[in-house]
């Protein structure tokens, strides 16, 4: 199989109806027509074998998650995905590997109408990059910068999962098989994402967001960096699942939800005058703190300051 039998059999499929796509796969360029009044939003990620992900990891959930993470960072835009784009380096065209990494791929590109309109192909070590460009009307976005001190601060979902299932490479019973498939499989939040943008339109103050790749105190102090303040969390306010609860204990499930990445969840601030409750979306929201005017991140154990996880106070996100 060389590159352009590759690229035929696997990446080269119809666009949706919907997506714009005036040349897609096969030219040297891709051209995508912007809905009007709309502003273009790109966002790209790169997957290394070894590094970002195991090196024997499933090819379907390879494919899937290199989309997954990319729409995560769409969702915390409050945009709508439409193209993408996918560099992949891989040591040797394996038709079972490609097989399932298309399939993983294609399924999530397929369930948010996402069409593939270009790419790069070479030999090389295992690495996928995937571009998303998506959409928002002019004046929705949702900014890390956006939050201001007394903003409440939510996250999505219940995080600390995915670090428990990363793991877990043979799960046994329900709960770690729950936990594993939150780490493979996480679950862009798109949806929350467009219902934060539509309410940041309506207020009068904005809303941030970030999505929640590094962990949640690491991605929660870049909200904080970037908006110039700080935030109490509440530990006894974090939404642990039942399934982290009974694999980790409590004390361990708390740390996993405040420093343990891959759930690509949401976190966000909301104003005051906006009600949580009126956001629709396909996923729970957890009010876990307050945005502060003095900078960094306090961890509160009923009402009393204690360590961050990991000791010592942490100052703005200090992660690579
Ligand atoms: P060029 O030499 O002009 O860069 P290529 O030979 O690399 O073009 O690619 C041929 C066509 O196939 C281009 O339209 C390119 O966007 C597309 N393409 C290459 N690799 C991929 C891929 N992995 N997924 C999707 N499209 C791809
Ligand atoms: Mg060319």
């Amino acid at each position: 199989m060389d590159e352009f039998q590759l690229i035929e059999r696997y990446f080269r499929r119809p666009a949706p109806g919907s997506a714009g796509v005036e040349v897609g796969v096969g030219d040297d360029g891709a051209i995508v027509r912007l809905p009007p009044g709309r502003e273009l939003v790109v966002v790209v990620d790169t997957l290394v074998a070894g590094v970002h992900f195991p090196a024997d990891m499933a090819p379907a959930d390879v494919g899937y998650r290199a989309l997954a993470v990319n729409l995560s960072d769409v969702a915390a835009m409050g945009a709508e995905p439409a193209w993408m784009t996918l560099a992949l380096t891989l040591p040797a065209p394996d038709a079972d590997w490609l097989d399932g990494f298309a399939a993983g791929l294609w399924g999530l590109a397929g369930r948010h109408g996402v069409a593939l309109i270009g790419g790069d192909t070479t030999r090389g070590p295992l690495t996928v990059s995937v571009e998303v460009l998506g959409h928002l009307p002019a004046g929705t976005r949702l900014l890390r910068g956006g939050a201001r001190p007394g903003d409440r601060v939510f996250v999505s979902g219940t995080p600390g999962d995915a670090a428990a299932g990363l793991g877990l490479s043979s799960p046994a019973g329900a709960a770690e098989r729950r936990l594993r498939e939150r780490f493979l499989r996480p679950e862009p939040r798109l949806a929350l994402g467009l219902a934060l943008a539509g309410r940041t339109r309506a207020a009068i103050a904005a809303i941030a967001a970030i999505d929640v790749s590094d962990g949640l105190l690491a991605d929660l102090a870049h909200i904080c960096e970037a908006s110039g303040a700080g935030a109490v969390i509440d530990e006894e306010r974090l939404p642990l699942s039942a399934a982290l609860l009974e694999v980790a204990g409590r004390e361990r499930a708390a740390e996993l939800a405040l420093t343990g990445g891959d759930d690509y969840e949401l976190c966000f601030t909301l104003p005051p005058d906006v009600n949580a409750d009126e956001l629709s979306a396909d996923v729970a929201v957890t009010e876990i703190g307050v945005m502060t005017p003095e900078p960094g991140i306090r961890l509160r154990r009923q009402g009393r300051d204690v360590p961050l996880p990991g000791g010592g106070y942490r100052h703005f996100g200090d992660e690579p």
